[in-house]
C-alpha cells in the first residue's frame, strides 16, 4: 500500500480523494519510482476537479509529473537508486501518475535529474516550466534575438508564463507581461518582466491585423487573446502557443500569416520526443536563475493538493506549486 490521491467515478460521481492505494492499481512498466515531489499544473487542476475530461481511465491516480528515485527496475539504462523526472506521456491521465509516493511507467520516458536541480527544484519547474523552455526554444531557433525588440508573455501570473519570464529575463530579452492581476507587477516585474499590461487589452474580438509590437509571443491563453498576439506580431515574427487558460478556440484569420510572415508554432510537452526534453531539461539548468524559481514556488503536502486545485483553475495560483507527497 502507499499514499497518493486516488480519482474515481462512481456511484457517488467524479471524487478525488488522499487514501492509501493498493500497489496493484498500479499499472504494468518496468521502473518503479519512489516519488519525492510532485506538482500541481493546470492539467492536474483540470483532473482532480473533473472540470475537464482529462482522466481517461478509472481509477487514477493525478499528476502528470514527479521527481523521485528508481527502487525497483528490469531496464538497465535504469538502476535502483537513479534520480528521475518524468514529465507526460498519458501519465496522469491514461496511467498513474505522481500525486503519490509511488509511479510506475516505461523506462523510455524518464530523464534523469538534471544535475543543477533537486527533486524539489526540477518539480517547483515541472511540466510548466519545462513547457516554458519548450516555448522559449521555438522562438529561439526561429531566430528571435533580444535585440529584435518586445517579448509577449501571456497568462504571466501562470506556471508557463512565471517560469517562461524568469527565462526570457535571463537571457537578456524584454518581456511584456499580460495579466489579469495587475495588483501583481511588482512581482512580475522583480521577476523579470519590463511592463505590464491588463489581459482585457488583449481578451475582446480584435481587427485581423494591427500595429505591429511584439517581436515574439508566448501563449498560455488562447482565444481572442491567441488571436490578438498574432495580428499584433512584428514582420516575420513568431507565436509560440501552448495552452488554453482563456479558451480553446482560435477565433483569428490568416492575415498575420500572409501579410507579415508570422509564424505560429504549437508546443506540445506531453508526447515531445526524448532529444527534446532533454535539450529543454539541459538548458532550464542552463537558463534559469534558481532564486527566481524560489521567488514564484509555494510548498503543499498531498492533503492540500485537492483545495488548491481549485484555486488553481480559478486562477488563484501564483506561480508554481510543489506538492509533498510525503506528507
Ligand atoms: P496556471 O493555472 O498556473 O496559469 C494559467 C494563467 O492563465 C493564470 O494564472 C492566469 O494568469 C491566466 N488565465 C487564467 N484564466 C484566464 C482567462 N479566462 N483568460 C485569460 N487568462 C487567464 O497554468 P499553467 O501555467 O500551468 O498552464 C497554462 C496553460 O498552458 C494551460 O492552459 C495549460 O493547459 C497549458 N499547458 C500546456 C502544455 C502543453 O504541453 N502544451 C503544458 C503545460 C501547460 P494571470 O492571472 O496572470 O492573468
Amino acid at each position: 500500500m502507499f499514499k497518493g490521491i486516488l480519482i474515481t467515478r462512481g456511484d457517488a460521481g467524479y471524487q478525488a480523494q488522499v487514501q492509501q492505494i493498493d500497489e496493484s492499481v498500479l499499472p504494468e512498466g518496468d521502473v518503479t519510482v519512489s516519488v519525492e515531489w510532485s506538482t500541481l499544473n493546470y492539467k492536474d487542476g483540470l483532473a482532480i476537479t473533473g472540470k475537464a475530461p482529462v482522466v481517461r481511465r478509472f481509477p487514477m491516480v493525478p499528476g502528470i509529473d514527479f521527481a523521485g528515485s528508481v527502487i525497483a527496475s528490469s531496464n538497465p539504462a535504469w538502476p535502483i537508486g537513479e534520480r528521475v523526472v518524468l514529465n507526460g506521456w498519458g501519465v496522469g491521465e491514461t496511467r498513474c501518475g505522481g500525486l503519490a509516493e509511488l509511479a510506475r511507467v516505461r523506462g523510455e520516458w524518464l530523464v534523469p535529474l538534471p544535475h543543477a536541480f533537486t527533486a524539489r527544484q526540477a518539480m517547483a519547474l515541472g511540466t510548466a516550466g519545462y513547457t516554458a523552455m519548450l516555448c522559449v526554444l521555438a522562438l529561439e531557433k526561429h531566430g528571435i534575438r533580444p535585440e529584435d525588440g518586445e517579448i509577449l508573455v501571456t497568462g504571466a501570473n501562470g506556471g508557463v508564463g512565471s517560469v517562461a519570464i524568469a527565462l526570457l529575463a535571463k537571457l537578456g530579452y524584454r518581456i511584456v507581461a499580460a495579466t489579469g492581476r495587475t495588483a501583481e507587477a511588482a512581482h512580475l516585474q522583480a521577476l523579470g518582466a519590463a511592463a505590464v499590461i491588463d489581459r482585457s487589452e488583449l481578451a475582446a474580438p480584435g481587427k485581423p491585423i494591427g500595429k505591429e509590437r511584439w517581436a515574439g509571443v508566448i501563449d498560455t491563453v488562447g482565444s481572442h487573446t491567441l488571436a490578438n498576439a498574432c495580428a499584433t506580431t512584428r514582420y516575420r515574427g513568431a507565436v509560440a502557443a501552448c495552452g488554453l487558460a482563456g479558451g480553446m478556440d482560435f477565433p483569428a484569420t490568416v492575415a498575420p500569416f500572409i501579410l507579415r510572415g508570422v509564424t505560429l508554432y504549437g508546443i506540445d510537452s506531453v508526447m515531445a520526443p526524448l532529444a527534446v526534453r532533454q535539450e529543454a531539461w539541459q538548458r532550464l539548468g542552463q537558463d534559469l536563475e534558481i532564486a527566481r524559481l524560489d521567488a514564484i514556488t509555494s510548498e503543499i503536502g498531498l492533503a492540500e493538493a485537492i483545495e488548491v486545485a481549485h484555486e488553481l483553475l480559478a486562477g488563484k495560483v501564483r506561480g508554481r506549486v510543489v506538492v509533498d507527497v510525503r506528507r
